[in-house]
């Protein structure tokens, strides 16, 4: 016997389809957005709020999506776009300050130097991005100061919480990362960085979608570092042969339990099962007493 197959409901075709997938994908980027906005308390009534664009898809979404929000929010609060210009060759200033004219938002490009400065301290062959990001973070962190910014609002998406998270586990020793929200170490800028649940892919449909004038940020003829590309590499291997393991690990940098891992800082091991009211005998921590044990003095 012949089976036929019907589809209750034929596909759309490929144009519509594509739109509606567009469509979905920035309702999801709202609603990631406005999630990480709320739970960790990024943005109140009267903040003036510093987004730091660069001319890439990261900084051109997240202020895209943060103006949208804007409009609905449940408190009133600025936006001023910030651009820096760094002064690397062939780099097309028109580019920023016409696409941000055009959507009518308040901004700023403060330009210095910073090139020149790297191209002389970093030696030939060396990644760059380290030293030119502290210098772009220093010079974006005094605007903000002068200007009385009361978040400075960053690009970085879910996958660079992750990656970060690798770096510092296989480079550092230590288990941290990129927060959502940040104090500055000087104590004066709160960070915020509201595409922190949203991950590489949306973004880059979605920038493409939205046609930024995307300007890309190797102008400098720079390179990722090598343990940047690694762990990069590591995790695109991962997500093709798990997809779906990049958002268990960044659901999993949100749901941290002190008392399943080994830090006596963060958990209080020392007072777990204790009987009595001593404290630690100073034996323990020199090794004296295992060594009477095994007869060694
Ligand atoms: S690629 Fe160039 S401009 Fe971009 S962070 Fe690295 S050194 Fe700076």
């Amino acid at each position: 016997m012949n089976t036929v197959l019907t589809l209750s409901e034929p596909l759309p075709p490929p144009g519509r389809r594509a739109a509606h997938d567009a469509v979905k994908r920035a309702k999801r980027l709202r609603h990631q957005v406005g999630r990480a906005i709320a739970d960790f308390g990024m943005i109140e009534a009267g903040d003036k709020v510093m987004v730091c664009v660069s001319g890439g898809k990261d900084s051109y979404t997240l202020l895209d999506i943060l103006l949208q929000l804007q409009k609905k929010a449940p408190v009133s609060f600025s936006i001023t776009a910030v651009n820096l210009d760094q002064k690397q060759p062939d780099f097309p200033a028109h580019v920023l300050p016409e696409y941000l004219q055009s959507i009518g938002v308040d901004y700023k490009v403060i330009e210095q130097d910073t090139y020149s400065v790297v191209t002389r301290v970093v030696p030939e062959g060396k990644t760059m991005c380290s030293l030119c990001s502290r210098l772009r973070r220093g010079a974006l962190y005094a605007y903000a100061e002068d200007e009385g910014f009361t978040k400075i609002a960053l690009g970085h998406h879910r996958d660079d919480l992750v990656a970060t998270f690798f770096l510092n586990l296989f480079f550092h020793a230590k288990l941290s990362g990129m927060p959502p929200k940040l104090l500055s170490d000087d104590g004066r800028h709160v960070v915020i960085r509201p595409l922190a649940y949203v991950c590489e892919d949306d973004i880059a449909a979605y920038a493409d979608a939205k046609q930024f004038p995307i300007i890309p940020c190797n102008l400098c003829g720079s390179q990722e570092n090598l343990q940047r590309r690694q762990v990069k590499k590591m995790l695109d291997s991962w997500e093709r042969e798990t997809p779906g393991r990049i958002e268990q690990i960044a659901c999993a940098l949100g749901d941290i339990r002190p008392e399943k891992l080994s830090d006596p800082k963060l958990f209080d091991f020392l007072s777990l099962g204790k009987r009595g009211d001593d404290g630690v005998p100073g034996a323990w921590l020199t090794g004296e007493s295992i060594a009477h044990m095994h007869g060694e003095i």
